[in-house]
């Protein structure tokens, strides 16, 4: 198995589609991001340890919440919840000139994603409360959260442009919103995620 099989298989079951994003997933080795522990399992498409109880996501997740991002080059992109850096690094190939904001709440998974991600250009790493997005860098073309929430937070909406869109995990059930005026949504299915901690996380 290599990431090319990954990938392949993704696109067999038609979880990728648009070509840039092909592109992209196969620019990033899975296995740079998995423990060594579980580096055999690297390409197989299941979710994995990455330690502190979080998990790196299944790269069939991954693949539908960045296909229903719809990002494109030169965006600027918020991230909640770095964990591993792998879906971080994918949308960093994908936007090229523009900038990735990716935040993450635990200490250790921040700095291990720092060594990770130190290649890549475009992303801006910030450790804290993502659970009020990141007033700092706002607006965003794109909000893409990896955690469960509780609520869509009215800091989302608020940091995000107009025309943009938002893809969160809203409870057990993911969602896209897109902001024009007014929001409209868009159910995407079931999935399961790591809990959102902080502020306006479960704690
Ligand atoms: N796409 C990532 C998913 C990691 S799991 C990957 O594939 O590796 C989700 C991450 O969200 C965890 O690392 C967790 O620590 C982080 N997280 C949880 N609550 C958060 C918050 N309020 N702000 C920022 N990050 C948070």
């Amino acid at each position: 198995m290599s990431n090319d099989d990954l990938i392949r298989h993704l696109v067999d079951i038609k979880a990728l589609k648009n070509q840039d994003i092909i592109n992209a997933f196969k620019l990033v080795d899975r296995k740079d991001f998995v423990s060594k522990e579980f580096s055999k399992y690297a390409y197989i498409d299941e979710p994995l340890p990455i330690g502190r109880g979080q998990t790196i996501s299944q790269p069939f997740t991954i693949a539908n919440m960045i296909e229903a991002l719809e990002p494109n080059k030169g965006q600027k992109i918020l991230e909640i919840g770095t964990g591993s850096g792998y879906q971080t690094a994918i949308l960093s190939k994908i936007i090229k000139s523009g900038k990735i904001v990716t935040i993450e709440i635990d200490p250790i998974l921040y700095e291990k994603a720092k060594e990770k991600l130190k290649d890549y250009k475009n992303v801006i790493q910030i450790i804290g409360d993502g659970s009020i997005g990141y007033k700092t860098e706002a607006p965003y073309d794109r909000i893409i959260v990896s955690c469960e929430s509780p609520s869509l937070q009215k800091e989302f909406v608020e940091q995000l442009k107009n025309g943009g869109i938002i893809v969160i995990p809203i409870g057990k059930e993911l969602w896209k919103f897109v902001k024009n005026g007014k929001l409209k949504k868009k159910y995407l299915g079931l999935y399961s995620f790591v809990p959102m901690r902080g502020e306006k996380g479960y704690r």
